[in-house]
């Protein structure tokens, strides 16, 4: 199905979901076990335009998401493109007028909001205040972040607030960065010692658990349009690399899904 983001655009709720450090390999062997995230459908493979969490989100908020994992891009849709660029443009494609895809949603009427997850979204110190402050709302708090073992079911329950006072007529964008499958993910094991594929798919089962509930509230508001991608993978010890900011294909494959609600 091809989307045609000036009919989403205006008349959508739009929900945008980073699951921070998700694996391609690791959400595909799950899909099964995912019934909110993949009830409609399996991952896409792309390629994510970025290896580090700071580096990715800027690109998507820049309209450049997730590439398809092949040799044909001339074929991509682009769902966000920066208007009056002199490039060509698919008539599907939606264009905005501002520096970002978050400052051009405002700009039609939406209400911004930042439920953040992930270091670069602490605004603890200054760096960690440039993604948020994309957004008109923002939000952290200790228990939304990598280290809490129910990070998710907090930044859920926050976000479930937001959404029950918020005016019913007024479009929403709503951004998350899923923490949980970002390291650690081991105490998701138990026993468990270490981080390792195992850990994540266990992490990444948690985070769909809670999702529902999410989708739910947004369900419940009228029509949603949703993007759930991974922003970069990490690796594991393949090849002798760990981690992510760097390149190898465990880091840049990366699962993405767009759906409605
Ligand atoms: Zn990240």
């Amino acid at each position: 199905m091809t989307i045609n983001m000036n009919d989403i655009v205006g008349t959508h709720d739009i929900l945008f979901v980073t699951l921070d450090t998700l694996r391609y390999d690791v959400a595909k062997l799950e899909e099964e076990n995912c019934p909110n995230l993949c009830g409609t459908g399996g991952w896409e493979k792309r390629h994510t335009p970025g290896s580090f969490t700071y580096a990715a989100h800027h690109a998507f908020f820049g309209g450049f998401l997730p590439t398809p994992a092949n040799t044909d891009k001339a074929s991509h849709i682009r769902l966000f493109h920066s208007k009056n660029t002199g490039l060509q443009t698919n008539p599907n494609t939606w264009l905005f007028d501002t520096p970002d895809i978050v400052s051009g949603l405002a700009k039609e009427g939406y209400r911004t909001i930042c439920i953040g997850g992930v270091i670069f979204f602490t605004k603890k110190v200054p760096l960690a205040k440039v993604l948020p402050s994309y957004f008109q709302e923002s939000y952290w708090r200790q228990t939304f972040g990598v280290t809490n073992p129910r990070s998710t079911e907090h930044q859920v329950n926050h976000a479930l607030k937001l959404i029950g006072s918020a005016d019913p007529d007024q479009r929403l964008f709503l951004f998350t960065n899923v923490s949980a499958i970002h390291g650690p993910n081991h105490y998701f094991v138990p026993g468990a010692k270490r981080d390792s594929v195992d850990t994540q798919r266990a992490a990444l089962r948690y985070v769909d658990g809670q999702l529902g509930r999410l989708f739910e509230a947004m369900r419940a508001r009228g029509k949603t349009f949703c993007i759930v991608s991974s922003d970069h993978g990490t690796a594991y010890g393949e090849d002798g690399y760990h981690g992510h900011r760097l390149a190898h294909e465990v880091v840049w494959n990366v699962p993405y899904r767009e759906f409605i609600l």
